[in-house]
C-alpha cells in the first residue's frame, strides 16, 4: 500500500483503540489530517483513502490547495494564527476556525461570513500551560470570552483547542489537558451558556506525539500532522 493510506489507517487504528482502552464509543473522534507544508497531491492521496477533513495553519498556502483540490468535498479547517487582515478570505473559504483568541477575530469572522454559507464553526485557542510565548486565552478567560460572544449568528461556537507544551509522559500529557476538559463539562452546563451556545460539543486537543493521552483526557477531535504525511522540512 502506497505510504500515505497506510498511515492514514494506521492512525484510525489508535484512535479506535484510545476510545476503546477508555471505555468511549468508537464515534467519539474526528480526525483532522493536517496538512500544512503538504501538496495538494498528498491530500488528494488522503482523499481516496477515505480522509474528508483536513487542517491547513497557513492561508494564503490553503488557498493555493482549496483551488487544486475544488473537484473534492473537502471539510477545510483553519488551525493557524489569525491575524484580522486575514479574516474576510478565511470567513469565505472555511467551514472551521479552530485558533480563535479574541473577541475582535470572532466578530469579524461573524460579520464577513457569506450570508449564503452557514455560520462558521469556531474553536476558543486556550493556552493550558499559561505560556507566555503561546497564544491563546487563559482558562480564567473564557466565561467571558464566550459571553462576550452571545449574539455573533453567522459563526457557531464549537468548544476549545489546545496546544500544550510538549511532554513525554502519557499521565503528565493527559493532566495537561484535563482543566479544559472540565471547564466543557461546567460551561455546558451552565444554563446561561448552553442557551447562547447549544453547540458546545468540541475538544480539538491531540497531535502526532499526544493522541493517546488526549482521547483519554476526553478530546473529540485529534489533529494529526507528521503520522499521516511523515515529516515537515
Ligand atoms: C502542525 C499542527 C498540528 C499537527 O502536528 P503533528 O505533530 O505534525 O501531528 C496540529 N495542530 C496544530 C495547531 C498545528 O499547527
Amino acid at each position: 500500500m502506497p505510504k500515505i493510506p497506510t498511515h492514514l489507517a494506521e492512525v484510525n487504528e489508535r484512535i479506535a483503540r484510545a476510545l476503546s482502552n477508555c471505555g468511549r464509543p468508537a464515534d467519539g473522534v474526528k480526525l483532522l489530517a493536517v496538512s500544512k507544508t503538504k501538496p495538494a497531491s498528498d491530500i488528494r492521496e488522503a482523499y481516496q483513502a477515505g480522509q474528508r477533513c483536513f487542517g491547513e495553519n497557513y492561508l494564503q498556502e490553503a488557498l493555493e490547495k482549496q483551488e487544486q483540490l475544488k473537484d473534492l468535498t473537502i471539510e477545510w479547517h483553519f488551525i493557524g494564527p489569525v491575524q484580522s487582515n486575514k479574516t474576510r478570505a478565511i470567513a469565505e473559504n472555511f467551514d472551521w476556525v479552530h485558533s480563535v483568541d479574541r473577541a475582535k477575530i470572532a466578530v469579524r469572522l461573524n460579520d464577513q461570513r457569506p450570508p449564503h454559507l452557514p455560520p462558521i464553526n469556531i474553536c476558543l485557542q486556550v493556552n493550558v500551560d499559561n505560556e507566555s510565548t503561546k497564544s491563546g486565552v487563559l482558562l480564567d478567560e473564557l466565561d467571558d470570552l464566550l459571553e462576550s460572544l452571545s449574539n455573533l449568528p453567522h459563526i457557531c461556537v464549537r468548544g476549545f483547542m489546545a496546544i500544550p507544551a510538549p511532554r513525554d509522559d502519557f499521565e503528565q500529557q493527559q493532566q495537561a489537558l484535563l482543566p479544559l476538559a472540565n471547564t466543557l463539562k461546567r460551561l455546558q452546563s451552565t444554563p446561561e451558556i448552553q442557551r447562547h451556545h447549544p453547540h458546545l460539543d468540541t475538544l480539538s486537543m491531540g497531535m502526532s506525539g499526544d493522541l493517546e493521552a488526549a482521547v483519554a483526557a476526553g478530546s473529540t477531535l485529534v489533529r494529526i500532522g507528521t503520522d499521516i504525511f511523515g515529516k515537515r522540512q
